[in-house]
């Protein structure tokens, strides 16, 4: 079996999938994707390609090597995430061509169920009660929500009680029974950061994410030490050696991105190293249908798994959603919070290729907000 042909397509609402068609028929798909840089992994697939083309795609871990090594200049989010794209296709076509779904591939499952969350957006309380409220009835058992809007990096009292009042408003409506993680995209500082997450404590939340900006890695640790609360990172760090100081720092959940971190081959890597520092793996994806069914392979075969994101009803998704791209939602159902495995051989997701085909004539130009403080000056999205 060779690759005889790679193709992408920029589809709405701000993804880039990949198809990779073989001599004997069998297609692989990937995501490989940064938001807001699209056309940029495009353009790395493409040049990628030269180094697949005429090649058997059963070498997986030897294509890996020389799609991350063979240009000399390595690593960052979009060569990263051109080769988690490509890694993920060949993955799929691995399983297809075995007539088994990928985590066969990787040992075998070690759960039956993989618990999922989904985002709750809106920045007034009101709105956010009833988001979490919308949530809890569609099945989830845990939710995402941003710890603010725009926030000074230095934050103000009433910065801060904002930031306590709106995470108690969600506790409310879960209950105990439930879970909420707090996301903060390192608006705040590393001294507003030490301030903040103690007095988040008695609201439990199952963990806070990146309340530091990933530059700032080095300052992690005082983070940790002064937080009470279990602390996440990783969508913006992109593969093992990026992940090693923040282990080392004593983040407890690490949250490598399928189609950012290198595909299955690096993020099952990152889960071992994790492993050897007691860290759990919650898989970032605000992604569309290939990169959650990476995802979904790798959760039912890691034991060190604590729950995926999936972007169902996201509040920033307008023009299209993850559902439109397959001809299998049902793989994607959580009755009660929880993924069952897919029984198909790959990755598990039929995609729609006549859809696919049709988004992409329609492309897309996402770019995420830009904000500013009231002074004018740049404040972190
Ligand atoms: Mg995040």
């Amino acid at each position: 079996m060779k690759i005889s042909r790679i193709e992408t397509f920029l589809v709405p609402p701000r993804w880039l999938f990949c198809r990779v068609e073989t001599d004997e028929g069998v297609v692989g798909w990937g995501e490989p994707v940064v938001e807001g840089r699209a056309e940029t992994v495009r353009a790395a697939v493409d040049e990628l390609s030269d180094l697949l083309l005429g090649e058997d795609p059963g070498a997986i871990e030897y294509h890996w090597q020389r799609l991350t090594k063979a240009a000399f200049y390595r690593g960052g989010p979009v060569l990263s995430s051109a080769v988690a794209g490509l890694d993920q296709a060949l993955w799929d076509i691995a399983g297809k061509r075995l007539g088994v779904p990928v985590h066969q591939l990787l040992g075998g499952p070690v759960r039956d169920r993989v618990r999922v969350y989904g985002w709750v957006g809106g920045d007034d309380p009101s709105e956010l009660a009833e988001a979490v409220a919308a949530r809890v009835e569609a099945g989830l058992t845990a939710v995402k929500m941003n710890g603010s809007g725009v926030m000074g990096r230095s934050a103000t009292a009433r910065e801060i009680d904002a930031v306590v009042d709106r995470l108690a408003g969600v506790r409310e409506v879960l209950g105990p029974d439930r879970d909420v993680a707090v996301d903060f995209h390192g608006r705040f500082n590393a001294a507003t950061a030490r301030r903040v997450l103690p007095l988040l404590e008695p609201l439990r939340p199952m963990f806070v994410e990146e309340p530091l900006l990933p530059e700032y890695g080095h300052l992690l640790e005082s983070v940790v030490r002064a937080s009470p609360v279990p602390i996440a990172t990783g969508e913006r760090l992109y593969s093992r050696t990026d992940f090693l100081p923040a282990l080392q720092a004593g983040i407890a959940v690490a949250q490598p991105d399928l189609s950012h971190a290198g595909g299955i081959s690096e993020v099952r890597r990152i889960a071992a190293l994790a492993e050897t520092y007691d860290v759990l793996l919650a898989p970032h994806c605000p992604l569309g249908p290939i990169a959650l069914a990476a995802s979904l392979q790798v959760a039912f075969a890691t034991p060190n798994f604590l729950i995926q994101e999936q972007s169902i009803g996201i509040h920033y998704n307008k023009d299209a959603e993850l559902l439109d791209y397959v001809r299998d939602p049902a793989v994607f159902a959580f009755p009660d919070g929880h993924i069952r495995p897919a029984r198909a051989p790959g990755l598990g997701v039929d995609i729609d290729e006549a859809a696919v085909r049709r988004a992409d004539r329609v492309g897309h130009r996402w770019r995420p907000p830009v904000w500013s403080h009231a002074d004018g000056s740049f404040a972190e999205w």
